[in-house]
């Protein structure tokens, strides 16, 4: 099996399973109960919220564990947006940001009369500080932009996005990192509230963060118990909060060598598709665990074929792949209707070698020969 779809997920790191089932079994508690047995949770719940913290520059307190990246971008866009309604109408955001972010600008706008801006992007799938300096206007409250984007692997300046913003105080900075996360280097320092997933880097389905700045407050979308400084209340899973402690702390001690490693295969990637009739999306300064191409020949039939043959990529990404067969990221970065239709994702980790490669170019080309 070749598996190249690991921006849609990651295949879950051995080390952070091990240990999984005895935790569940042996400190199975509610770690808001005051027993024992809870506290016992709850003390392995806080420990992890501390090295997730350290990893992350911030402090134990400014983590909100969440079921995912979806459920992260939600909180932070609408929890903030709702909660500081009375400074301000109009929020911005990019029009290639993830599906969890559009659907929550767009419910915003549609339900809620915010207004709002979606930015262009420049041909490389950037946000240009310029475009979003000229958006911002007095009533600016929010801006919501990507770190790396996940059907091309574009990379926003947030350093200087967030330098930018530092200007409006008014406005909070909400960055959706969930495929940058433990893959490439980011300061993001300058963002108010940050989104991660564990499952893009080897970690749970269904675990994620919130990070939170402390001066910031949010309207929760779950009200209940308060667990999580009531930001998001249900009983913690704690044990896959100990498990993206672990994950995380996996990802940035790997950090440099995978990011050199999959640099390598995707130079070599890109080396071999020359020649071939192709052309390649992601711009040359991306993400290097992302590239994305566009076929001459239906995306979904060539995506089909390599199935078949145990190859698995996506067309564009998975969150979108099922409903229009047009990438919304590719037209905003100004490819033709046809790319933006025939486009398929390459998405790497660690654990992917150039042999597959090599496997994957023959193969391509014996299913774009037997297509024509
Ligand atoms: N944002 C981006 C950029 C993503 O790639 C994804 C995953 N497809 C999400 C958000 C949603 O993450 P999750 O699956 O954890 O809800």
């Amino acid at each position: 099996m070749i598996y190249f779809d690991n921006a849609a997920t990651t295949k879950l790191n051995k080390e952070v399973l091990k240990g999984f089932n005895d935790l569940n079994l042996k400190f199975f508690a509610n770690s808001a109960s005051t027993h024992k047995l809870g506290i016992e949770a709850y003390r392995l719940e806080e420990k992890a919220r501390s090295q997730i913290a350290s990893l992350l520059n911030c402090e134990p307190n400014e983590i909100i564990f969440t079921s995912g990246a979806t459920e992260a971008n939600n909180l932070a866009i609408k929890g903030s947006a709702l909660k500081y309604k009375n400074r301000g109408n109009h929020i911005i955001t990019s029009k290639v940001e993830h599906p969890s972010v559009l659907n929550a600008f767009k419910s915003l706008e549609e339900d809620f009369g915010f207004h709002v801006t979606y930015l262009d992007v420049n041909n490389d799938g950037i946000v240009e500080l310029e475009s979003l300096k000229n958006a911002i206007r007095n009533d600016t409250i929010l801006v919501s932009l990507m770190a790396v984007n996940n059907e091309v692997g574009s990379i926003n300046p947030i350093k200087d996005i967030g330098e930018l913003l530092r200007k409006y105080p008014k406005i909070l900075f909400h960055c959706d990192a969930t495929q940058a996360i433990g893959k490439i280097k980011i300061d993001y320092s300058n963002v108010d509230l940050l989104s991660m997933s564990s499952h893009k880097i080897h970690g749970f389905k269904g675990s994620g963060l919130l990070l939170k700045r402390k001066n910031i407050d949010l309207l929760p979308l779950l009200s209940g118990g308060g667990q999580e400084f009531n930001y998001r209340s249900g009983t913690n899973n704690y044990v896959y909060e100990v498990c993206l402690a672990k994950t995380l702390r996996i990802s940035f001690e790997e950090l440099e060598n995978n990011y050199n490693y999959v640099k390598h295969l995707n130079d070599y990637l890109r080396s071999k598709l020359e020649g071939l009739n192709v052309r390649i999306n992601s711009p040359k300064i991306s993400s290097p665990y992302i590239l994305s191409l566009s076929l001459d020949k239906k995306a979904s039939v060539v995506s089909e074929a390599l199935s078949l043959k145990d190859i698995y990529v996506s067309t564009k990404s998975a969150c979108s792949s099922k409903k229009s067969p047009t990438s919304y990221v590719l037209l905003a970065m100004g490819k033709s209707s046809q790319d933006a239709m025939n486009a398929i994702r390459i998405s790497f980790s660690n654990e992917n070698t150039k042999e597959e490669i090599d496997i994957f170019i023959k193969e391509l080309k014996e299913i774009l020969n037997t297509l024509k």
